[in-house]
């Protein structure tokens, strides 16, 4: 599955946010710098209201949300990248997420120690991508000049490699992270990714402010929201307290808790949902009496792809993908009026999967 981690300096809500997310209080927060050791993964589904429409519809039992993964990662220090703290651990385990979910501080609290003893999130989120940048430069600066030479010994892709990662190598040099890099096509890309550099990743940036601030954010989260669209990154506020609060609520209970704070939803689904987002991921349904379903692959993907994702035999014996817009599907009010009126499609294996394609899937056995 498809994963964020959660980084940010010690102190900053992390776990806080990470057992919202898990709904559980296996990870305790508390409130001591390197509390959260070892890593913990959490699967949360994917709120979306066009499941709950098709499950109406199509008088499913039950509904199924697709999944994303988040990862509790250790407190970072300064240093790290030299190995301080627990500087190696959390990086190695930063390279294995797909994206970076970012927390930073921007409330006040005076029982609550900030390691370097003041609020100041645009310096926290500079001392942990500086941390990053450390990193991925040291990897680079390895890793260049042998590529540089296996490519001068004729190896064609440890050459292509040498150009794309110089220029990573560039922007590092330069004091800037190597998303920056500038890709000329699909393979490129895909060398720019396998190199697994930390600064490479996407990034959302929460704000975690306190309750009061929740609905309309503070000033330090309008610094956060500032950097976040010169970088052309996300950010979002939330309060980790409340949504702490929340997740032990009885869920009937939740919409009058969040509407007396003056907020719509709650944080979370803000969080997983810009997180699902900065993965370029899209989502399809399978619907039927048993179950409204919905499940996520790569924007791009094709049909096989997506059948693969529900089971690899899906795939393997794919032949075609019975496919119903989302909206189509609403207004026709279900697969048989989709169908009668000509709006289910008969999609073969080239065809590029949609966000909201409503898909029963043909195959061989
Ligand atoms: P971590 O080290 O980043 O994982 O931080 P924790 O989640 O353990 O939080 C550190 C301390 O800050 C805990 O005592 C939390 O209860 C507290 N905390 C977290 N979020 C908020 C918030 O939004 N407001 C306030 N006042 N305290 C918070």
């Amino acid at each position: 599955g498809f994963r964020c981690g959660i980084v940010g300096l010690p102190n900053v809500g992390k776990s806080t946010l990470f057992n919202a997310l898990t709904e559980t209080a296996a990870a305790q927060a508390a409130n001591y710098p390197f509390c959260t050791i070892e890593p913990n993964v959490g699967n949360v589904g994917v709120p979306d209201p066009r499941l709950n429409k098709l499950a109406d519809i199509a008088k499913s039992a039950k509904i199924i949300e697709t999944q994303l993964g988040f990862v509790d990662i250790a407190g970072l220090v300064r240093g790290a990248s030299k190995g301080e703290g627990l500087g190696n651990q959390f990086l190695g385990n930063i390279r294995e997420v797909d994206a970076i979910v970012h927390v930073l501080r921007c409330f006040e609290n005076d029982d609550i120690q900030h390691v370097d003893n003041r609020v100041d999130p645009i310096a926290d989120a500079e001392t942990v991508e500086t941390e990053l940048m450390l990193s991925d430069l040291d990897s680079l600066e390895k890793r260049v000049p042998n590529l540089a030479k296996k490519g001068q010994q004729g190896d064609k892709d440890a050459k292509l490699a040498a150009v794309v990662l110089g220029r990573a190598l560039d922007h590092l040099r330069d004091g800037q992270p190597a998303r920056l890099t500038q890709v000329a096509d699909a393979e490129e890309a895909r060398v720019l990714e396998q190199a697994q550099l930390l600064t490479a990743k996407p990034v959302l940036y929460v704000c975690n402010v306190n309750e009061e601030d929740a609905a309309n954010g503070n000033e330090y989260s309008q610094r956060v929201f500032d950097k976040a669209a010169a970088e052309g990154a996300q950010a979002v506020v939330v309060s980790a307290a409340i949504e702490a609060e929340i997740a032990t609520m009885p869920s009937e209970d939740r919409a009058e808790f969040l509407s007396e704070l003056g907020l719509e939803e709650s944080g979370l689904a803000r969080v997983i949902r810009a997180g699902y987002k900065l993965l370029n991921l899209l989502t399809f349904f399978t619907v039927g009496p048993k179950e409204a379903r919905a499940w996520t692959v790569e924007a791009g993907a094709k049909a096989p792809q997506a059948a693969g994702a529900i089971h690899s035999d899906f795939e393997r014996g794919f032949i075609r993908a019975e496919t119903t817009a989302f909206d189509d599907y609403v207004a026709l009010g279900g697969e048989a009026g989709a169908r009668e009126a000509g709006k289910l499609r008969q999609e073969g294996k080239e065809y590029v999967v949609h966000d909201g394609d409503v898909v029963l899937f043909r195959f061989n056995v």
